[in-house]
């Protein structure tokens, strides 16, 4: 056993400081940050030598100015990165879901740069609206009247609840009070926006009948929630939505749908399951129907609504649309993933979102072959590294019970029972730790890495970095 440094050995701050590298450091990344990372390395080299745990090279000048490097490296990272996100779940809430298309990316950045017509009408020279930036496209792909933007899904449905539905009540199904996750319960959100929930029906069962007993004076919205990030089945029943509308427009009320996530195409035409758009609402007779940006139509964060021309008028009458309106990179961006679909026969290939959903599994298992020797040579000290096929997830509470064929690799530790645990944490870490985080998941004694979002342009990256992994 070494033994370890006294804590007197640790040198003062200064003397760190006036170390040729470490006067170099200071030239670059500025004198405060360069104090900061020298007096974090001595603290951590301190606590190392109460508990009799410094190695005498540690406190080395070579060593020192190299960790301090370290640390001034590490505090200039910015803390928003991007990253590769191999969890297999494709719109991932807590990864920032869709990437978005070069097109997006181009457009924003040039709105960036320089000011832009964002409430400003070209043609007449007059002061615009910002919401008429998307709405032709929107009515072009979903059939609708009128469209407006905020700033997420949760966003639209209370500011149309609140809109239309303020010291009045809303009748929803009991099957449809949904939690996303992230705190959006419907439920919640009504209360906020000053509605009154009226429940209808059962958990599994709800009939028309239930919605027809319910209506009164007070009513002012049939609300359907899509019941994005679970499934009832079985014994179940849900009034379908030209039923809701022909109830609702009976009794002179509007007929809402909430769909979450909400594509513009019919998946079916690339082998995936079948998700409601936004138009068969709408010609079902729905008069409002609310979809998020950035889940299935892989465009920015943003809440789209889209419906009969008077209430979104109304909508956008609220004085609440000013505090939950959207800037000028979501509508760049969001136009941008919008023009994508008036093609959708190429939009698999532009569209990521939709790209990633799409990619052959064979071609998936080549990328996991590819990576293979790397990730094998990276991890050799404590695991074995193989082949293994797996299931994607789509995410974002979409098609929830819905898996797509995969492949992926997993990396299990040699150490078997007790630490073994330890080891799949610290191997979890590791990748974290990449200056490209990899995001993969424990499960079955491995720590996985889907393939599905490793699309081939970022297969050199990610090798590349893999022998900085400290296991
Ligand atoms: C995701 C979702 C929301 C919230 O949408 P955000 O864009 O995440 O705010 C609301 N309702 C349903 C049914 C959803 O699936």
């Amino acid at each position: 056993m070494q033994q370890s440094t006294p804590l007197a050995a640790i040198p003062a701050v200064d003397r760190v400081l006036n170390l040729p590298a470490v006067q170099a450091m200071a030239a670059e990344y500025g004198r405060n940050p360069t104090l900061a990372a020298a007096r974090s390395v001595l603290h951590t080299l301190r606590g190392l030598a109460r508990v009799g745990a410094l190695p005498a090279d540690a406190v080395s000048e070579p060593r020192l100015a190299a960790q301090v490097q370290d640390a001034l490296e590490r505090a200039a990272r910015p803390c928003l990165r991007p990253l590769f996100n191999l969890t297999g779940t494709v719109l991932h809430t807590n990864l920032g879901r869709a990437p978005l298309p070069e097109e997006a990316v181009a457009r924003a950045v040039e709105v960036m740069r320089m000011p832009c017509n964002l409430e400003y009408d070209l043609s007449g020279g007059a002061r615009g609206d910002r919401d008429s930036l998307v709405e032709p496209l929107l009515k072009e792909l979903t059939g609708a009247e009128a469209a407006t933007v905020v700033n997420n899904n949760a966003a639209a449905v209370f500011l149309a609840l609140n809109t239309l539905g303020l010291r009045r009540e809303v009748i929803v199904s009991r099957g449809e009070l949904v939690e996303i996750g992230g705190a959006f319960r419907v439920p919640d959100i009504m209360a906020r926006a000053g509605c009154k929930l009226v429940e209808v029906g059962t958990t599994n069962r709800t009939h028309l009948h239930d919605f027809a007993n319910a209506i009164s004076d007070r009513t002012a919205l049939l609300l359907k929630v899509h019941t994005s990030n679970y499934a009832i089945q079985g014994f179940t029943a849900a009034v379908q939505e030209n039923e809701l509308a022909g109830l609702a427009h009976a009794h002179g009320l509007p007929f809402m749908v909430d769909l979450g996530s909400g594509t513009l195409v019919d998946l079916s035409r690339w082998g995936l399951p079948q998700e409601p758009t936004p138009q068969q609402s709408l010609a079902a007779g729905a008069d409002l129907v609310s979809f998020s940006g950035d889940k299935l139509l892989g465009g920015p964060q943003a809440g789209i609504i889209v419906g009969r021309r008077d209430l979104v008028a109304k909508i956008k009458k609220n004085p609440l649309k000013r505090a939950l309106r959207v800037d000028k990179l979501s509508y760049a961006t969001l136009e941008a993933v919008l023009r994508l679909y008036r093609d959708p026969d190429r939009l698999a290939e532009r569209l990521p979102a939709l790209r990633l959903l799409t990619r052959p599994a064979a071609e998936i298992e080549a990328t996991a072959q590819a990576i293979l020797p790397a990730v094998r040579a990276a991890c050799a000290a404590i695991a074995e590294v193989a082949i293994a096929p797996c299931h994607s997830q789509i995410g974002s509470g979409s098609l929830p019970i819905d898996r797509l064929t995969s492949a992926g690799i997993a990396i299990t530790p040699r150490v078997k029972g007790k630490g073994e645990g330890s080891a799949l944490k610290k191997i979890e870490q590791a990748f974290r730790e990449l200056p490209m985080p990899v995001i993969g998941r424990v499960a079955e004694g491995a720590f996985r890495l889907d393939m599905r979002c490793l699309e081939n342009n970022d297969i050199g990256s990610f090798t590349a970095q893999l022998p900085q992994l400290r296991l």
